[in-house]
């Protein structure tokens, strides 16, 4: 999935493969600008004007949703299949309405036969179990403080029990003290449902602790995936080893230490070559001229590094750089 700019295609969202099943989380974790959020608006289509779909596909269930119209997508996967609880949930919300007559709307469009009065009972219902309220579905967005109204759009984003969660940074906005609370909820309301989830963010604490798997993006790509574990313990790829190390109370030792100066590459155009290649301690002229392909190192594991072989010995040799 590429943004078209006047300077040429951005590509933002570049050779992605992903897998995921019912019931497990997946963690998309990576910084600003690395393709996160673009990856997961391309499921449901939610992208701007500029944004095109180049090639690839999108099974959701045997169907490749890719194929489908804007309507079909509409009328039968987003919201009820496929549903995506926002980064800042004021802007998820239309300001004119109360939250409950959203709710409502969303219930009733996509279910038949459910009166007015049996959508608000079960928004109530939803209120009640995402500890608000019951009587504030009544409440326009603007009166709900922060965290309430990220609640409120969980409520929303989830009263169709979709099969596909897509948490975009949902508590970044809030308190570090309730951040903890409304993730939670959002894991209960995924068990109760079954449903999977894509959990984007950028602290990979956050992920190694409620995902079962983590994909690591940087530059448009994933350079790394594999079970959670793996990749808090048995990192490949340089730059994992580095985010990482950004948030200390997850690297076990300083054995890894590598700190990841530099900046985001320039996705316009960006050439052949590993795009991790300018800020890379280990690049050698491979990294600068090949651009590495997906290799898999057992269970999933999978790495685009033309070093990841030497892992450990990259390892190490980080540690003597520190030192
Ligand atoms: P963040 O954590 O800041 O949300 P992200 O990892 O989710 O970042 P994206 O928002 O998916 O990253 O952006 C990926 C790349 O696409 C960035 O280089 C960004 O500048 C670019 N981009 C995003 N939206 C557009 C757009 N509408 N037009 C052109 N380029 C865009």
């Amino acid at each position: 999935m590429y943004y078209r700019s006047e300077a040429g295609y951005v590509r933002a969202a570049d050779d992605i493969n992903i897998e995921l099943e019912r019931g497990q989380t997946l963690g998309l974790v990576g910084e600003s600008g690395s393709g996160k959020t673009t990856i997961a608006r391309s499921i449901i289509r939610l992208l701007p004007d500029n944004a095109e779909v180049v090639d690839g596909s999108i099974d959701f269930d045997g169907t490749d949703i890719t194929e489908l119209t804007d309507r079909e997508l509409r009328n039968q996967i987003r919201w009820q299949e496929v549903s995506m609880i926002p980064q800042n949930a004021m802007n998820g919300f239309d300001p004119v309405y109360t939250v409950g007559q959203q709710i409502v709307q969303v219930i009733r469009h996509h279910e038949d036969g459910v009166s007015k009065a049996e959508a608000k009972d079960r928004a109530r219902s939803l209120f009640d179990e995402l500890g608000i309220d019951p009587d504030r579905v009544d409440d326009y967005p603007h009166q709900f403080s922060g965290g309430m109204a990220q609640r409120a759009m969980i409520a929303l984003a989830l009263c169709l029990e979709p099969r596909l969660i897509l948490a975009d940074e949902p508590t970044t906005a809030l308190d570090v003290v309730i951040q903890d609370r409304i993730l939670d909820t959002i894991k209960e309301m995924q068990a109760e449902y079954d449903s999977a989830m894509i959990l984007i963010t950028h602290d990979i604490s956050v992920v190694s602790e409620t995902s079962d798997r983590i994909a690591v993006c940087y530059g448009g790509r994933i350079v790394e995936q594999a079970d959670a574990a793996t990749i808090i313990k048995n990192p490949r790829h340089p730059y994992t080893l580095g985010l990482r190390n950004a948030f200390p109370d997850i690297a076990d030792s300083d054995e890894d230490l590598i700190s990841i100066p530099g900046t985001p590459p320039e996705l316009v155009d960006p050439g052949e070559g590993c795009r991790f290649a300018p800020r890379c301690p280990f690049a050698e002229d491979e990294c600068w001229e090949v651009t590495p392909e997906p290799e898999e190192y057992g269970d999933g594991h999978i790495v685009e590094c033309h070093r990841a072989d030497e892992a450990d010995e990259l390892r190490s040799l980080a540690a003597k750089r520190e030192t």
